[in-house]
């Protein structure tokens, strides 16, 4: 790697705001979700955050945040310690965030680079989606529940009565 396909690198995987970011943001907004941007407050500056849903959503570069078997992470054929050492520090940086933030409450989500190529985004973002609507469910608890029983009885009372007459 020349020195300067290297800062290239470099600002490509620390930035902020990156193209991936904006994807699942922009696919959040239209869903009527609404978030908070890198939240300094919790452990790890989670990406996005939805507070409504006690939910923090991180998405990660696959290279800077070491994803085990993508074919985006590839170690640089130079500097090799210099990475791995990097990588491995990012990575148990990362888990120890994921730990803190669980025992602060908070559901954590991460997405990969990878997820969000053009041929997987549709799937990842349907996931994101089902994701979130199990976490809302499951923070809404028994009270949903019971609605729920009390609208299908009422809308197969309906059917009933057309079928009669
Ligand atoms: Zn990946």
């Amino acid at each position: 790697m020349t020195p300067e396909q290297r800062s290239n690198f470099m600002r490509r995987i620390r930035s902020k705001n990156t193209r991936p970011e904006m994807l699942v943001r922009r696919f959040l907004f239209s869903h009527g979700f609404r978030y908070r941007i890198h939240a300094k407050t919790l452990p790890g500056t989670p990406d996005l955050t939805i507070v409504g849903l006690r939910t923090c959503i991180f998405i990660n570069g696959c290279f800077w945040h070491g994803h085990e078997g993508c074919s985006m992470y590839k170690m640089p054929q130079t500097h090799i310690d210099f990475w791995s050492h990097k990588i491995a520090r990012n990575k148990q940086r990362d888990h120890e965030n994921l730990l803190a933030l669980k025992a602060q409450g908070w559901h954590t989500i991460e997405i990969w680079e990878c997820q969000l190529k053009p041929k997987e985004k549709e799937k990842t973002l349907q996931g994101l989606l089902r994701t979130l609507n199990f976490i809302s469910l499951q923070n809404q608890g028994a009270r949903l529940t019971y609605n729920f029983d009390y609208e299908e009885e009422r809308s197969l009372a309906a059917e009933e009565d057309t079928n009669i007459s």
